[in-house]
């Protein structure tokens, strides 16, 4: 049995890019563990919304964080979660605190744990994976606890700038981790966080060179710190999670962008009491709900809008109860870019209208299949789990390695089928269900869908999508 885990993700990494070509290393190490071919990413499938998943084991609707800006009228205005000084402001107002439930940092160092996060993406993302400052973390532009900066800016000098793709920055994190953290701090539980190959992602296309160098990246940076693991005698000790966040999906350079419609609308014709906040969640002034059915009335005619999500019961539209994404900070509605399975230029496929760049965030089965292996002693070697699991399973899973509990306040599973003498597959209880909704109105229809997945008591999103028909 294990006694440590070392989680890395590879920011954006969708299961299809690894190639014995594109990530030679980690390609190597599938038939070594276990490999998920049907894990999901939290929904909204955005980074800090997975961080905070990752964080937590908790739902957006239990954890609080649903989108990459939430507004709160105590505060005066939206809240970035980009940035770890906005969520520090969050963090000790009144609206606070970041996290509605314990993070797995706070789990582990009260059972007298050591963690330690290191991280090439953003602060704010790096800040939701430990708010309270319980383990250590290392960022290019975030270190907790600060006293520790001067140490480390003389051995590895200052946070690198961004380069695409981003050699610097994940060549730091790296260091950090295997240099300092590994040898000295000896965590129990380690994240490395990489910002590849979403980065580079997110400008040029899918199969291009340059994503693909990208792909190199994150592998050379997975093998240096599996190497390293070897060096200091932990890889017989170590259970590794090699995993991403979310998938991708191209944009279409050809179609305008959905959301630029939506909000030129909402600003000039739409209800004044609307707020457009992060490009694709609407809240509504409560004296003013009549304006949510308008606005829904005029996303469903759009050509490019996919499905949009709601606490309210209206027409045409998935509820939020589906997805766990009822909470006191969440909008009144969400709305989505319309995808399709066309291919990209080079054949990848997935394709949504314009968001000016590369893309992960919707309902397509693109940007919601994650990349997940896990490899180590407590794990079998050369399966294939191939029932629905996902991002909100790390929590629990990592939880019962380290020999921790797994409580009710938890939302995701522990993955035992993938331990050694674990439970199989014929275990579990799996069922799948397609929620739609429809409207039928005078000249058009529109309906939208969600595919579901329940294993045991945990909800997993395939996909949704939604499309107007005009008569
Ligand atoms: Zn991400």
């Amino acid at each position: 049995m294990a006694n440590k885990v070392l989680l890395i993700i590879m920011d954006g990494l969708r299961p299809d890019m690894i190639s014995r070509e594109t990530m030679p290393f980690v390609h190597s190490t599938i038939k070594q563990g276990v490999e998920f071919t049907s894990n999901f990413a939290s929904f909204p499938s955005k980074t800090r919304i997975a961080s905070a998943v990752l964080a937590t084991g908790c739902y957006p609707g239990r954890n609080g964080i649903m989108n990459n800006g939430l507004y709160f009228p105590a505060l005066g205005g939206a809240i970035g979660t980009k940035d770890y000084e906005d969520l520090q402001r969050l963090h000790q107002s009144p609206a606070g605190p970041v996290l509605a439930v314990p993070t797995l940092a706070e789990r582990l160092v009260r059972a007298g744990r050591r963690v330690a996060i290191a991280t090439a993406f953003s602060t704010g993302g790096t800040y939701l994976q430990d708010p309270e400052g319980y383990g250590v973390s290392v960022n290019h532009s975030y270190i907790y606890p600060a006293a520790n900066r001067e140490m480390l800016e003389s051995r590895f000098g200052k946070g690198p700038a961004e380069t695409l793709p981003d050699v610097g920055r994940n060549q730091y994190a790296v260091r950090v981790l295997t240099e300092y953290m590994l040898p000295e701090l000896k965590p129990d539980f380690a994240v490395l966080w990489l910002s590849e190959p979403d980065r580079t992602q997110h400008k040029h296309d899918l199969g291009s060179p340059t994503v693909n160098q990208a792909l190199r990246l994150a592998d050379d940076c997975v093998r240096q710190v599996v190497d390293a693991l070897d060096d200091y005698g932990l890889l017989d000790s170590t259970d590794l999670f090699l995993m991403s966040d979310h998938g991708f999906i191209s944009s279409d350079p050809a179609a305008e962008s959905v959301t630029d419609n939506a909000i030129r609308w909402l600003s000039t014709d739409a209800s004044p009491e609307a707020l457009v906040v992060n490009f694709n969640s609407i809240y509504i002034q409560s004296e003013a709900q009549n304006a949510l059915q308008e606005i829904v009335t005029f996303l469903q005619q759009q050509e490019g809008i996919g499905p949009i999500f709601s606490a309210r019961p209206l027409e045409g539209v998935l509820p939020y109860s589906l997805l766990k994404l009822d909470h006191e900070r969440s909008p009144d509605l969400f709305f989505f870019p319309r995808w399709s399975p066309r291919p990209n230029g080079y054949g990848v496929l997935g394709m949504c209208p314009g968001y000016h760049a590369h893309y992960h965030g919707a309902g397509s089965p693109y940007e919601l299949l994650t990349t997940m292996l896990c490899v180590g002693p407590s794990f079998e070697q050369g399966e294939v789990v191939r029932h629905p699991t996902g991002v909100i399973d790390v929590v629990p899973t990592v939880l019962h390695l380290l020999g921790l509990e797994v409580d009710s306040g938890i939302d995701g599973r522990v993955l035992a089928e993938a331990f050694r003498d674990g439970r199989t597959a014929a275990d579990l209880q799996v069922h799948e269900f397609t929620y739609r909704s429809q409207l039928q109105a005078g000249d058009y229809s529109y309906e939208a869908y969600a595919k579901v997945a329940r294993v045991d008591n945990t909800y997993y999103l395939k996909e949704a999508n939604g499309a107007v028909h005009f008569s």
